[in-house]
């Protein structure tokens, strides 16, 4: 992959927007090694307008706990 780690997570997530992840999720399929990373990067997307963070299923793992997802692609 390439890109910094927060353009990974946001293209793992724009990738399909149905779908919601949890920061353990991204962290795997951006490729981000720190779990803590890509809480951190979560986190600052869930500022933004383009993102959600929310409690609710994750779409891999099945787990209920924060997840993020895209509004937009
Ligand atoms: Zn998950």
């Amino acid at each position: 992959m390439e890109g910094t780690l927060p353009e990974r997570a946001a293209s793992v997530l724009r990738s399909d927007t149905r779908r919601s992840l949890c920061d353990d999720c991204l962290a795997t399929l951006a490729e981000i090694k720190q779990r803590q990373t890509a809480h951190t990067i979560a986190s600052s997307f869930g500022l933004t307008s383009d993102f959600v963070r929310e409690k609710g299923p994750c779409s891999r793992c099945r787990a209920t706990k924060t997840v993020t997802k895209a509004i937009r692609s």
